[in-house]
């Protein structure tokens, strides 16, 4: 189900609690929605940003083609992530300029060039997957939802 975006700084800031689950066919699902209807402006997405605090982030894994796709085109290849943890990210770091569907303007903030990521997916199964580039710092960004940090 699509939900609406939450853009009350007030529940942005509340650390994210443990999925579990539960939250699998609920708020997992939601969100893989609602980034789905805002693919077109939005790459990625944290779970209280539809205004539920818990710890589920959700990407575009095709995010270099998403953005910008025309109204209709199909569906995007979204990854949820319940409960993701750094196992390891590098020590090599960069300047992003990065926007956020919750807030107004863009932002700049350090990232790690590649971050390696424990979660468990849509089948509470664990999976660890390391991601490069514009899907690290995607992730990075979402992680920093689940902490309550906003860029
Ligand atoms: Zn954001």
């Amino acid at each position: 189900m699509v939900r609406e975006i939450n853009r009350d700084i007030e529940i942005l800031k509340i650390k994210a609690k443990t999925a579990t689950k539960n939250d699998i066919t609920g708020i997992a699902q939601d969100l893989a929605d609602t980034l789905q209807a805002y693919r077109m402006t939005c790459v990625g997405m944290a779970a209280n940003m539809i205004g539920e605090p818990k710890a589920v982030i959700a990407v575009c894994l095709d995010a270099e083609n998403s953005v910008g796709s025309l109204p209709g085109a199909g569906p995007a290849d979204i990854l949820v992530m319940l409960n993701p943890k750094y196992e390891k990210q590098s020590g090599k770091t960069y300047i992003a300029e990065e926007g956020c569907l919750s807030l107004p303007d863009k932002r700049e903030v350090k990232r790690s060039e590649w971050v390696e990521v424990s979660y468990r997916d849509m089948k509470w199964q664990k999976k660890r997957q390391k991601f490069t580039g514009l899907l690290a710092e995607i992730v990075q960004h979402e992680m920093d939802h689940l902490e309550g940090k906003i860029i």
